[in-house]
């Protein structure tokens, strides 16, 4: 198995236990809410409820109430009294049966009646109806037997004669202590009922046997809530309390018991139906009052919690999933962004470093460069000295005929002075002496101009007059031009003009084309050259034009060359207009060449005028 399928299996895995825990969460979460939500609902419903015991328990005490006194007051009445020692005094009767009959209905009893000693109904407000009571025995019925002992009898019975159910009060008649029989009131609660009925709570009254003889549900009537042993049964059957009616159970099962006087209870002959009952006794009537409340309400409550439960817990969920997926993905976008930094940096890093070596390489060869340009000025510098050197050499004929001449004429003009100095012609003497002086000043002019061609050069410029250079380089050429009989033509404006240059190398600039050019018409039947100088407003432009064959188209572009040479090895090393560029271009001009129409070449030289000072006449300085 490869690692990214046990990964995805390992996550599965932690997927379902995840889920699996918050669906346990759930439900505890759900039971526990249903829990306390029953718990509150039923508290809730508990005291409703009590509320409304409370009310039903009050208003039946106050039913009773009303006529609780009603029998004792009747048993003080003399008419009773009276009636009950004197049985057989038919003429009160009627007045007695009125009299009971109007009692009856102003105070809206059921019935009203006296019974004797021996438990006989005597006079009875229903003694003109159907079916009266009067002529009837209940001497059976406890309230009878209750009063007969002095003490107000109370009971609940079906009425055996009306068969309506009632409540009886009793009370004894009594005359000097003693007892003479009983005055009675039945009361019936029917509309007590009804009108509770409305509600949907049911109500239940038992007696003290646990059966139901008042109750809004009308088939829970004559029934014992709880199963009730036989005997009793019996005893309560033969007593036809409740007339031919069989006794029969609601069967009520305790579910939970929430206080004393509350439980949750089903009742068995309602299927699922579990209901909140609350129990209240009456002891004064020996009573226990029951109301029983379904738990709909309750359900309804659990249910909505749950819901609302469910939802917020889902909600929870989703959320806490909504916030990891977001910090997740915030977290994997920072690990991205951390690690693109991390490239970012790393590659910077190395474009860095490649940058560094690249400068590294660039600062030696730069310093290289550097150092092979001032070899190479050096070698220039050396070069043109050399050239300078050479040019001297090649001149050296030049000079000595230049140096010899005077000097021959010196010996004689001694030997003349020292010959008029024996004569003792001193004046000969002297002037002789003069021609010699005149001449060793002329040679030393010769030799100085020697040692400046041949210093070495400060590379400075200054404005220089372009005149004065041409005749040094005169000077030096002068006597190569006489040798081969070249003719040479100088044009220039008749005002000096002055260029930005240093003056010996300008001067060697010359030199080199005139020598050139003397090189070049040397073969010619007549030989010319030509210098022509112009000027504009920022440029000084010298010309050197020969007679000469011209350079050949394919070396014109080669003739500025190192070394470039067309000559032999003794005449020409091809390095004087290689030079001679170098300078030009080191005094910010330019030398170039063509060849005129005629035939012979045309050396330009272009240079930058000077503006000039009056004290700037540097070059003339020189030659004073
Ligand atoms: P070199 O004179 O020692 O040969 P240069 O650098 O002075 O060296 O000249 C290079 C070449 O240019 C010469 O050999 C020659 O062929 C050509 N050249 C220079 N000046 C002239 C000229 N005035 N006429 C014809 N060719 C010339």
């Amino acid at each position: 198995m490869d690692k990214n399928s046990l990964q995805r299996k390992r996550s599965k895995l932690i997927q379902q236990t995840l889920f699996l825990s918050l669906a346990l969460l759930l439900v505890i979460l759900l039971w526990q809410t249903a829990h306390w939500s029953r718990q509150i609902a039923l508290e809730n419903l508990q005291q409703q409820n009590q509320h409304q015991l409370r009310l039903f328990v009050a208003n039946l005490q106050g039913e009773l109430e009303k006529y609780k006194f009603l029998p004792e007051l009747l048993a003080t009445n003399s008419l009773l009294i009276n009636f009950l020692q004197n049985p057989n005094d038919v003429k009160r009767i009627t007045d007695l049966n009125r009299y009971l009959e109007t009692i009856n209905k102003v105070a809206d009893a059921s019935d009203t009646y006296l019974m004797n000693a021996e438990g006989w109904t005597i006079a009875a407000s229903n003694w003109s109806s159907e079916r009266p009571f009067v002529g009837r025995n209940f001497s059976y019925r406890p309230y009878f037997q209750e009063a007969m002992k002095g003490k107000l009898g109370r009971y609940f019975a079906l009425g055996s004669t009306s068969n309506k159910r009632g409540y009886y009060f009793a009370y004894p008649v009594k005359d000097a202590g003693k007892i003479l029989g009983a005055v009675v009131i039945k009361i019936e609660l029917q509309g007590f009922e009804e009108s509770w009925r409305e509600l949907k709570e049911e109500f239940v009254v038992t007696d003290p046997d646990g059966v139901i003889f008042i109750s809004t549900n009308n088939d829970w009537r004559y029934k014992s809530l709880y199963p009730l042993e036989k005997a009793v049964i019996n005893r309560v059957q033969d007593s036809r309390r409740y007339g031919d009616a069989t006794i029969g159970t609601l069967n009520v099962t305790k579910k939970d018991q929430l206080t004393t006087e509350a439980q949750v209870v089903n009742i068995g002959d309602l299927r699922m139906s579990d209901h909140l009952m609350l129990v209240k006794d009456m002891p004064e009537a020996g009573w226990q009052v029951h109301i029983f409340a379904g738990l709909g309400v309750v359900n309804a409550q659990v249910l909505r919690s749950l819901l609302i439960t469910t939802i917020v817990y889902i909600a929870i969920v989703f959320l806490i999933f909504y916030f990891v997926q977001r910090s997740r993905r915030l977290k994997e976008r920072e690990l991205f962004e951390k690690r693109a930094k991390r490239i970012l940096e790393q590659r910077v890093k190395e474009r860095t470093a490649d940058l560094t070596s690249a400068n590294i390489r660039l600062l030696r060869e730069i310093e290289e460069h550097r150092r092979t340009d001032e070899t190479l000025r050096k070698t220039q510098d050396e070069l043109i000295q050399a050239a300078k050197m050479a040019a001297l050499g090649q001149m050296s004929s030049g000079i000595n005929h230049e140096l010899n001449q005077p000097l021959a004429a010196i010996r004689s003009y001694a030997d003349n002075a020292r010959a008029y100095l024996d004569r003792d012609r001193k004046d000969e003497a002297s002037w002789n002496l003069e021609q010699i002086a005149e001449l060793t000043e002329r040679m030393a002019k010769i030799s100085r101009q020697l040692k400046v061609f041949s210093r070495k050069t400060t590379g400075q410029l200054v404005p220089v007059s372009v005149q004065a250079v041409i005749d040094n380089a005169l000077k030096i050429v002068g006597p190569q031009l006489k040798d081969t009989n070249t003719e040479f033509h100088r044009m220039h404006p008749a005002d000096e003009i002055y260029v930005m240059a240093d003056m010996v190398q300008l001067e060697q600039v010359l030199v080199n084309l005139i020598a050139n050019a003397v090189h070049a018409v040397e073969k010619q039947s007549t030989r010319w050259i030509r210098l022509v100088v112009e000027g504009d407003s920022e440029k000084a432009t010298i010309q050197i034009i020969d007679n000469g064959p011209g350079i050949a188209t394919e070396n014109l572009e080669r003739i500025f060359d190192p070394f470039f040479t067309t000559k032999s090895e003794d005449r020409g090393l091809g390095l004087g207009l290689s030079i001679s560029y170098r300078i030009v271009e080191m005094m910010h001009g330019t030398l170039s060449a063509s060849n005129q129409n005629s035939g012979g070449a045309v050396f330009t030289l272009k240079l930058d005028l000077a503006r000039l000072t009056e004290n700037e006449t540097h070059a003339e300085a020189l030659f004073e």
